[in-house]
């Protein structure tokens, strides 16, 4: 039986954006397994990093709970939290942020070793920091190398160097390959499946594209508006999708920017009932949870219990 590695309970986020108040994240459940890759999609917008952020402790929740191996950690101060810190790690979508060019790429690999390994000799750190620059397929001679000589293929392979080098236990990666050409974003991908299998990683893979997600993720979580809408095993997600936004989104055939400009007049119904072709009476009247359909799906839409509820 895998074991749990985070869970969240009724993690939930408002910001204020000047007299309104945007729900960023309603209080949501999530559970991440050990080794495993969930993925996490939806369109821009739908609270996908103020999830990640929450969960690396970039911004703090405004309610909710949260279990990391079994320690709630959550409710921990700063300092009984740094143990922690090195346990989850996250890569951006914007290596920028990440990785300071001031500093050679050696330098960088080599500090969080200074700063989290302080019993490490200098021989120790130097092998390490030339294994983890192999481990994402780059020679030696980058940790001589300032972030902008590189291209952003290498960079958010030294941004994966980084995150991996104190051997972490989950990363939270915010929409890694976004950025990259497809060539590119295939590589990186692959990347990252050969390494969550070589150091049994587990990943919180964040993508607004769908088929990416569903390239490498275990599970997949799609979010719309601050919620999760579908949550099912990736196989069990392509084969039939519930959902009238994951079908959407993995059509990418309807113009979803565009759909999204459209003023969102239900105020108690389902936050997509607007949008919705196939939405019933009830849609406009009450918000559908999350509900479990079976053991490996759940689907927050009223027609997840009617015949040929599949939209795909
Ligand atoms: P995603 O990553 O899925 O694009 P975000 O989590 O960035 O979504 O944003 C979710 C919602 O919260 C959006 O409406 C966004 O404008 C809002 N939001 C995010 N961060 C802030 C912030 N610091 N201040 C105000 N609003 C924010
Ligand atoms: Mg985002």
């Amino acid at each position: 039986m895998p074991s749990s590695l985070l869970e969240l309970k009724g993690v939930r986020k408002d910001f204020r954006k000047g007299k309104n108040i945007v729900h960023a994240l309603f209080p949501t459940d999530l559970e991440i397994m050990e080794g495993e890759i969930l993925g996490l999609v939806g369109e821009s917008g739908s609270g996908k990093s103020t999830l990640a952020n929450i969960i690396v402790r970039l911004i703090p929740s405004d309610s909710g709970s949260i279990v990391f191996d079994g320690i709630k950690i959550s409710g921990l101060g700063e300092r009984a939290f740094k143990r922690y810190r090195r346990d989850i790690q996250m890569v951006f979508q914007d290596p920028y942020s990440s990785i300071n060019p001031k500093k050679k790429i050696g330098y960088l690999l080599d500090e969080c070793l200074r700063i989290h390994e302080k019993g490490m000799s200098r021989e120790e750190r130097e092998r390490k920091v030339y294994e983890s620059l192999d481990e994402v397929g780059l020679d030696i001679s980058y940790a001589e190398r300032y972030q902008e000589s590189l291209s952003g293929g290498q960079r958010q392979r030294v941004a994966i160097a980084l995150a991996l080098i104190l051997r972490p236990r989950l990363i939270v990666l915010d929409e890694p390959v976004s950025a990259l050409d497809v060539s590119i974003e295939a590589q990186i991908l692959n990347l990252l499946l050969d390494l969550r299998n070589r150091h049994n990683l587990t990943y919180l893979f964040i993508s607004h594209d769908l088929n990416v997600v569903s390239y490498l993720s275990d599970r997949i979580a799609v979010m719309y508006k601050g919620s999760v809408v579908e949550l099912a095993k990736a196989e069990e997600l392509m084969s039939c999708i519930m959902h009238p936004y994951t079908e959407a989104l993995f059509r990418a055939s309807e113009d979803l920017e565009a759909d999204k400009k459209e003023e969102n007049v239900v105020s108690h119904g389902c936050p997509f009932a607007s949008r919705c072709s196939k939405r019933k009476a009830i849609c406009l009247d009450e918000k559908p949870l999350l509900m479990k359909v079976n053991d490996s799906h759940s689907v927050a839409c009223w027609r997840a219990f009617d015949e040929n509820s599949c939209n795909f």
